[in-house]
């Protein structure tokens, strides 16, 4: 199976891609930083496995299967390389800020019906716009594209300095650190930016980095194959996994998620 082959992907992934790159611009993504991150929600771990086995990422043009699938098949990958425990809990929970959609409105792009602000490859608003990103002949309809060279950032800044188009990636970041999770920094940092592919898959940002993220980009690397390559269009025993994984989650995580 050829992964990411977005030049016969349908044109729902086009699509959305578009109006992510029309919408989401430097004031949009304060905007959600500032609507989003204030957290009331209690939801049971249990819960918010099943909320997302709801949604369908409409972004992903190699998987049509519910989320909760993606998340089971990305773990099972790892804890087969023999990686510790929370390397797969962390695989099993990083895209559970798909979550966002139950708080989330169409006019957002946090809703099932427009998820140009939950899903898809990200980049740093608020500079131009890499050439290596998916769709760049969309990149002109970005206003932020018109900035130049580090735009609004001072070189060397580091990745956390710096405001990305917003998604499931940040929001579950500050999920994760709201709700004070027990997981080492390697995977709140994953759960940031694994959407960010111009940077960790092409290279591109090398003057906003630091030294942190020098150190963490090869645990984003490592992470990036299991997240795609575990990819099947075949359903998994969900119960069977749930078993092993739900106490493992809540051992790192708690029973509830507060959203
Ligand atoms: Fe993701
Ligand atoms: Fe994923």
């Amino acid at each position: 199976m050829n992964f990411r082959d977005y030049l016969s992907a349908q044109d729902a992934v086009k699509n959305h891609y578009k109006k992510q790159r029309q919408n989401q611009t430097l004031q949009y993504v304060r905007h959600m930083h500032q609507k989003y991150h204030n957290f009331h929600k209690h939801i049971s771990i249990e819960k918010c496995f099943q909320l997302l086995d709801d949604f369908i990422d409409v972004s992903d043009p190699d998987i049509t299967l519910p989320n909760l699938h993606h998340l089971l098949q990305t773990a099972e990958a790892i804890r087969k390389d023999g990686h510790p425990e929370w390397l797969q809990v962390t695989g099993l929970i990083h895209d559970l800020g798909k979550l966002i959609y139950i708080k989330g409105s169409n006019k957002d792009g946090t809703s099932i019906q427009e998820q140009w602000g939950i899903v898809g490859d990200t980049y740093v608003v608020g500079c131009p716009l890499p050439k290596n990103i998916v769709y760049p002949e969309f990149n002109e309809l970005n206003p932020d594209h018109y900035y130049t060279e580090l735009g609004i950032y001072e070189k060397n800044c580091g990745l956390d300095a710096c405001y990305i188009a917003y998604g499931h990636d940040e929001f579950m970041y500050q999920v994760l650190k709201y709700n004070q999770a027990k997981l080492p920094e390697e995977a709140l940092y994953i759960v940031r930016y694994h959407s960010l592919y111009p940077w960790h898959k092409y290279g591109e940002y090398q003057d906003l980095m630091n030294e942190k993220d020098k150190k963490f980009l090869p645990w984003v690397k490592l992470f990036n194959k299991y997240d795609l390559y575990s990819k099947e269009n075949s359903y998994v025993n969900v119960e069977d996994l749930m078993d092993y994984y739900i106490p493992l989650v809540k051992k790192y995580i708690g029973t509830y998620l507060i959203i």
